[in-house]
């Protein structure tokens, strides 16, 4: 038996990936393309498969390591005669938009179940999950003359993103930047004094905001009669899905009640949830994000564990609340994805909301005490420092979202499934099964609410085109170029396409422009002048001093509002010239994308003359 190294295969431009999971050890008995670590760039996670099969000697990785093509995974002890080499995982271009995961044909075939029963119910699209993927691939499905079926567990359409997502954090998040701004008031000579908190009517608030966005979705699926079934739904054949009817609020509670729908195509969009660290103790003051979002009371002391975007916007809420936070990261700086000098701005403005910044660090241990969860740290490198334990009255697990695709028998359907839970598709969206389909977080990264509504009105055009013999249609494809990512903090860090960190580590020559904010007249009237517009403009030999845009990022108030103006400079080919020809409205936070393009291009007459 030969011993041999299992090393990381071409990734394509990623030149160095985060290790975020190990999911074999030492003993371990492995097939041939058998997912060993996770892999994670800021926009996209893929699993490194093995090459060979065998039993694991070594395991050469761990979290938070980074590891490029030619690091080895792991010491192998092959059985047999050596497999062949497995396909690299499909990596995304520069700062592009990730494909969408591996071509579906390269999934392997799964004999799916035969169906022999009735059906209750029968559509031309089945939908399983009514989040912003599904109900959007319902909905485009429904306008373009198709019947469908809609199936969610919860007794509301909007998924996470309506009823525990993008949209409650929101709600909190703007009731947290008037406090703040509010606050900042004071020395421009008004004074409102300490804010009364009620916490019952600020719930209140938020949960209107919720049921007026779900109502309208509810509206809108009668409008369009599209069939909506409650229940948890399992596949239990390749055109049949099982619905067991459920009631009340958790998702959970089964009526016994079952009702089996046939579809001729079907559209995955089962979304995600937060993934629980094993060793938290179950204890009403250890949360998630959903937990959080609950907002029983305002703790003293709180810990955030994960230093990402969730779990530093539910920061800035509680702590314009009242409360104290730490923060734990096993990486080496919050908010990853984003540009450094970016967050620093984000961080220096934000300082004063923590007690301690715990980076490359990791939490080992929690137990509940009478005091509060009591936790303990470790250092996520040989060599570091480890924290001393401390008592926290909130423990809120960021830690990011595990994928539901093992919880829906999809393999009754013939739909393979990634061992973490992942289904892989193809650019139109299309499983290993022809006639499936599979939208939004189950996807892949980035877990974003926009990629999958753009995702599912691929999935719905091209089911359309098929079925309807309408060859432009079922053409569509995921073709984006970019997908923004938004922190909604204060201030807020937006980014999209290639960032100047990804430029240099990837040894791509971009120009910059970077527009301070200090010269923006409408940042200094606003008081908020901490910001930087930053636009990357591709410098290579080939652009002939003409490069397209290729990136951009916005720290300060309202970035997230202005990064559209970015994505849609990349999506176009825009260069430095059309868009700092393009007349932005004088004053606004968005001019400052138009002087960073003109700084880029050497035009700019609202900085000091740059060197030449
Ligand atoms: P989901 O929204 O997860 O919807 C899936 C649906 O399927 C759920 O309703 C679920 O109940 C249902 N389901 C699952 N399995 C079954 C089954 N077997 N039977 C029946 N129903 C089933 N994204 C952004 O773009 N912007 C943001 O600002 C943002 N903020 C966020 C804040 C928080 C706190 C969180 C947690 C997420 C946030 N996101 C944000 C991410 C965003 O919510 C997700 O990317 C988005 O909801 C994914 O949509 P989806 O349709 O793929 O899945």
């Amino acid at each position: 038996m030969a011993i041999m190294d299992i090393k990381v295969p071409d990734i394509g431009d990623f030149a160095e990936v985060g290790v975020i999971e190990v999911l074999v050890k030492p003993g371990d008995t492995v097939k041939v393309e058998q997912s060993l670590i996770t892999v994670e760039s800021d926009k996209a996670s893929m699993e490194i498969p093995s090459s060979h099969a065998g039993v694991v000697k070594e395991v050469k990785v761990k979290i938070g390591d980074k590891v490029a093509e030619g690091s080895v995974v792991l010491t192998l002890e092959a059985s047999g005669a050596a497999a062949a080499p497995a396909p690299a995982p499909a990596a995304p271009a520069a700062g592009a938009a990730p494909a969408p995961a591996a071509p579906a044909q390269a999934a392997p075939r799964i004999e799916a179940a035969s169906f022999g029963g009735n059906a209750d119910l029968e559509c031309d699209v089945l939908v399983l999950g009514g989040g912003p993927g599904g109900y959007s691939a319902a909905f485009r499905a429904a306008d373009l003359g198709l019947k469908v079926v809609i199936v969610e567990r919860y007794a509301t359409l909007g998924g996470v993103c309506l009823n525990v997502g993008c949209i409650p954090s929101k709600a909190l998040l703007h009731v947290a930047a008037v406090i703040d701004e509010v606050s900042h008031l004071k020395a421009a000579g008004i004074d409102f004094g300490a804010p009364q908190v009620n916490i019952d009517t600020l719930r209140g608030h938020k949960e209107k905001v919720i049921s007026k966005l779900t109502g309208g979705l509810a509206a809108m699926a009668k409008m369009r009669k599209v069939t909506t079934v409650r229940g948890v739904g399992q596949f239990v054949g390749a055109h049949h899905l099982e619905v067991e009817e459920t009631t009340g609020t958790t998702g959970q509670e089964k009526t016994g009640a079952k009702k089996v729908v046939a579809f001729q195509r079907a559209i995955i969009a089962a979304g995600s949830q937060a993934v629980r660290l094993p060793f938290m103790p179950d204890d009403p003051r250890v949360v998630d994000s959903t937990g959080a979002l609950a907002l029983k009371e305002v703790p003293k002391r709180m810990l955030i564990l994960g230093g990402g975007i969730i779990g530093l916007e539910m920061g800035t809420v509680y702590s314009t609340l009242g409360a104290r936070l730490d923060v734990v990261e096993m990486m080496d700086g919050l908010m990853q994805g984003a540009d450094r000098d970016l967050v620093k701005i984000w961080q220096k403005m934000n300082a004063k909301r923590f007690d301690n910044i715990m980076l490359k660090t990791k939490t080992v241990g929690a137990e509940a005490t009478p005091e509060g969860i009591k936790v303990s740290f470790a250092a996520a490198e040989e060599g570091g420092t480890a924290p001393e334990p401390q008592v926290y009255d909130l423990v809120l697990q960021a830690v990011g979202r595990t994928p539901n695709g093992r919880k829906i028998a999809a393999e009754k359907a013939g739909v393979a499934v990634t061992d973490r839970g992942f289904i892989n598709v193809d650019i139109q969206m299309r499983t290993n099964v022809p006639h499936i389909f599979a939208i939004g977080d189950i996807v892949g990264q980035p877990m974003l609410a926009h990629k999958a509504v753009h995702e599912a009105h691929v999935a719905a055009e091209v089911i359309a085109g098929e079925l309807q013999g309408n060859k432009e249609l079922a053409s569509a494809a995921f073709n984006a170029r970019v997908i923004p990512s938004v922190a909604y903090t204060d201030p807020e860090v937006a980014w999209v396409g290639l960032t100047e960190d990804q430029a240099k580590a990837q040894g791509i020559k971009v120009k910059k422009g970077l527009f301070p904010w200090t010269a923006s007249g409408r940042a200094i009237a606003n008081g908020r002048d901490e910001g930087v517009t930053k636009l990357l403009f591709d410098d290579s030999p080939e652009a002939h001093g003409h490069g397209k845009i290729l990136g951009g990022g916005i720290v300060g108030t309202h970035a997230g509002d202005m990064i559209g103006e970015i994505a849609l400079a990349i999506e176009m080919g825009a260069d430095a010239v059309d868009i700092g020809k393009t007349i932005h409205p004088h004053p606004t936070l968005g001019e400052s994308i138009g002087m960073a393009a003109e700084i880029a291009h050497g035009s700019c007459t609202d900085v000091p003359p740059q060197k030449k």
